[in-house]
């Protein structure tokens, strides 16, 4: 015999962290809700983990980044969940999950029913032993995941100030950045190492990327592109010091950083609920298609992305936040919410610079704005509509019009007229 609630949230991560804010907002009785996580520590931001987490001053750990503080909400702490009658199970893996018999059952041998259950198991770092990398596992290899990785790689980061050492970073996507740029403010020598030939490939064009690029390079740094990581050496004592690249190229290192990207965790549900795109395959009310007991979000679910008319899959906190609330109106309205319409969103900060971004990047795509002066952007433009718009510098009024625009997919009859118009054109909009 375990325990039964209404709803169980899987997963206590930002998705989840929004999710109870949402049920109680919308008056989730007390004994209803319960939250299981692997983490031991209540939801939290995950991004500030690359941010202000890493500062060698005035570092912004938790209590400090409690959901739901990103988006100018109240801090919930252990307490505010115990206040609002919400079971919620820290340090706690669920091992399976059984989604006809509505149960999960816990590593610590407890079996939990729900009427509800809210998936929102996120994703994990993918590894350098999955691509067969050995001595990936040494102490001065690290990732970026949770609040334990950061602590880790804080720690780490003094060990490399120590001795005056130098850093690695393998990956050239928003984690890799953000994180050269927070060792290099921690006074650590950095290196990216990427395959592509510029760093954010999946969303910058070779123009966007050069400006990051050459400002990175002139904190000092180095960029081997185009390039990709064979193997470590180590020492006696198992610390990774040296990276090899494919061309036998060598790099002496005291501290290597890792983001090559990520996997949703759905294992626990592969076979039971229909899946697409590596995520489990919902409705526009973030339900299952396969099982209508079962809701998925955040990072976990393949949804309909009702503007494109596309089944997508997205890894950024503001669709983890608004998906988690909708899912949370679905159940407590029985369904009766429209069906979920975002507009996908993210963003990145990196040393004084902050850009966002709405959209998808596909078409041409029309530069715009003074490099130089740090206040630049684009429009992506794709069968005469604008579908994407990015903005480096901008202020909360541009940014609100750049989602406008990427909202309203104008109709762009010159592409000339638009780069000179820059933001005028979403302004006016
Ligand atoms: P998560 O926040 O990952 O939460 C998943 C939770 O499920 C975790 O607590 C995990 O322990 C738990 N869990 C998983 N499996 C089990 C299990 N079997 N049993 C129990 N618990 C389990 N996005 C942006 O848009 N902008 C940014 O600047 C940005 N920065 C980021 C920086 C970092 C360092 C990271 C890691 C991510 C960043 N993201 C950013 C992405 C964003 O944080 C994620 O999209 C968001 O956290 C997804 O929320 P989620 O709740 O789906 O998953």
């Amino acid at each position: 015999m375990g325990r039964a609630f209404k709803v169980v949230v899987l997963g206590g991560g930002t998705a989840a962290g929004y999710a109870a804010s949402e049920f109680v907002k919308l008056g989730i009785h007390h004994g209803d809700l319960c939250i299981i996580s692997e983490e031991s520590v209540a939801p939290y931001e995950r991004p500030a983990l690359s941010k202000g987490y890493l500062l060698i001053e005035g570092a912004a750990w938790l209590p400090a980044f409690h959901t739901c503080v990103g988006t100018g909400e109240e801090r919930h702490m252990t307490k505010w969940y115990k206040d609002n009658g919400i079971e919620l199970v820290l340090g706690t893996r669920v091992k399976a999950a059984d989604v006809r018999a509505r149960t999960l059952l816990t590593a610590a041998g407890e079996t939990i029913s729900y009427k509800f259950l809210v998936i929102a198991t996120g994703a994990r770092v993918l590894k350098l032993e999955e691509f067969g990398v050995t001595g990936a596992d040494a102490h001065n290899v690290c990732y970026l995941r949770d609040v334990q990785d950061a602590a880790h790689l804080v720690d780490q980061m003094a060990a490399c100030r120590k001795v005056e050492g130098k850093a690695v970073v393998i990956g050239g996507g928003y984690i890799g950045m953000e994180c050269a740029a927070a060792l290099h403010g921690n006074h650590i020598p950095v290196t990216m190492v990427f395959p592509e030939h510029h760093c954010m490939a999946r969303l910058f064009t070779p123009e966007i990327a050069a400006f990051y690029e050459t400002y990175y390079g002139k904190k000092g740094v180095n960029f081997i592109k185009g390039n990709v990581m064979a193997s470590f050496e180590q020492d006696e004592f198992g610390k990774v010091t040296t990276v090899v690249l494919k061309d036998g190229r060598k790099i002496a290192v005291d501290l290597v950083v890792v983001g090559i990207g990520i996997h949703p965790n759905v294992d626990l549900f592969e076979g039971q609920l229909a899946m697409e795109k590596g995520g489990i395959r919902v409705d526009g009310k973030m339900r299952s298609v396969s099982n209508h007991s079962v809701y998925a979000v955040g990072d976990v679910a393949a949804f309909p992305l009702k503007m494109y008319g596309d089944v997508r899959r997205l890894e950024h906190v503001d669709h983890a936040r608004k998906s988690a609330a909708h899912a949370v109106q679905a159940i407590m309205s029985s369904n009766k919410v429209g069906d979920y319409d975002y507009l996908p969103y993210f963003y990145s900060r990196v040393f004084t610079l902050s850009w966002q971004f709405y959209g998808e990047n596909v078409g041409e795509c029309i530069l715009f704005g003074d490099h130089s002066a740090s206040k630049f952007g684009a429009f992506w433009v794709h069968k005469g509509q604008l579908v994407g718009a990015f903005l480096e510098g901008g202020s909360k009024a541009e940014y609100a019009a750049l989602a406008r625009a990427a909202r309203q997919r104008p109709t762009v009859d010159d592409t000339r007229l638009l780069a000179m118009e820059g933001m005028g054109f979403a302004m006016a909009l």
